[in-house]
């Protein structure tokens, strides 16, 4: 059994921000990680994250591991790899987990689990996930050189795509059955400059091209599709702590200090927000550091 003050349950961008804030206040923190970080499908590929101040342009592992290497500095800090599971809060309030074969009990938790994202299955698509297809174009549209872009729609959520993309190059909207346009969307993307295709995707080949039902190829510089997000470990769930309906997936409900419904347990990131992003983890993963370690002195 490893007794610990806090445990930070997600080792990524969230949990490294929310650990530093205990370490630097001299508490003894437990990180338990089970090392998939959402994107890790772009370090697969030899890509790059964006859009996170001094690190633009940067490996998302590589801004991960720098600030894993400055957490592990402090020496009331504990790393454990692994997939925290069976967590339950005792009758006295602390919590216990299992990591492996290990027990874990610790006084407060800082849920920090991220999500996972379940992309339409269209063949060809999961492989270029983080390589060639995309979510955030604010993360990966600038690369695509204001050149012809596809989207492939999983959902009525395509058209937030459909009316953003035109900033970022020439879109096609390829419908694949997913939804029907009304008169009023059509426009909008007619206004927008978005094509509409309704042709069905057979698969995708190459960096981008979209092969159709009908035979013709379409071959773009990117792709991005809208998948359904799944908070990645049932932990949240086997604490009891309430959750959301967002617009992409159910979430974790926290209150502006990221406090979740249950008392000492606190969330960050991407399993605690709507559509995230590295800044945005970093950012609430402070906060929840900081809930936590407030928490402790009442
Ligand atoms: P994550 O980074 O997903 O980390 C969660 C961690 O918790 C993982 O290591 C996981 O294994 C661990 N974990 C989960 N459950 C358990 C458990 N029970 N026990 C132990 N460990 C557990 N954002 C940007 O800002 N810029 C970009 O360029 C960018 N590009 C992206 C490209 C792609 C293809 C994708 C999918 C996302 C991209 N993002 C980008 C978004 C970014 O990846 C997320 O916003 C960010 O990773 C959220 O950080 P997080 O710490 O909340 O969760
Ligand atoms: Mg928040």
């Amino acid at each position: 059994m490893i007794k610990t003050e806090f445990a930070v349950i997600g080792g990524s961008y969230a949990g490294l921000s929310a650990a530093l804030q205990l370490a630097r206040a001299r508490r003894d923190v437990t990180v338990v990680d089970a090392g998939l970080r959402r994107n890790r499908f772009v370090d697969a590929a030899g890509g790059t994250a964006h859009g996170f101040l001094s690190r633009d342009g940067s490996a998302p592992g590589a801004i991960a591991a720098k600030a894993r290497q400055q957490l592990q500095r402090y020496s009331t800090v504990r790393w454990m790899e692994g997939m925290a599971d069976d967590a339950k809060q005792r009758d006295d309030g602390r919590f216990t987990l299992r990591v492996g074969n290990e027990q874990l009990d610790a006084g407060r938790l800082v849920l920090a689990i991220g999500v996972r994202d379940e992309l339409p299955s269209v063949e060809g698509l999961l492989e270029r996930w983080g390589r060639s297809i995309f979510h955030c174009p604010y993360c990966h549209g600038y690369e695509l050189d204001a050149g012809p872009i596809g989207i492939i729609a999983a959902s009525e959520l395509a058209q937030h795509h459909a009316l953003m993309l035109p900033d970022w190059g020439t879109p096609t909207l390829f419908l694949n059955g997913a939804y029907e346009l009304t008169d009023d969307e059509l426009e909008a993307f007619a206004r927008r400059g978005t094509a509409v295709e309704t042709a069905r995707v057979v698969r995708i080949e190459g960096v981008a091209d979209v092969v159709l039902a009908d035979g013709r190829t379409l071959s773009m510089n990117g792709l991005f599709t809208q998948p359904r997000t799944h908070i990645a470990s049932p932990i949240a769930d086997q604490l009891g702590c309430a959750l959301v309906q967002g617009l992409m997936g159910v979430h974790i409900q926290v209150d502006a200090m990221q406090q979740t419904s249950v008392p000492n347990v606190f969330a960050c990131g991407d399993a605690a927000y709507v559509a995230g992003n590295v800044a945005m983890a970093v950012a609430d993963g402070v906060r929840a550091g900081v809930s936590a370690h407030r928490s402790s002195m009442s």
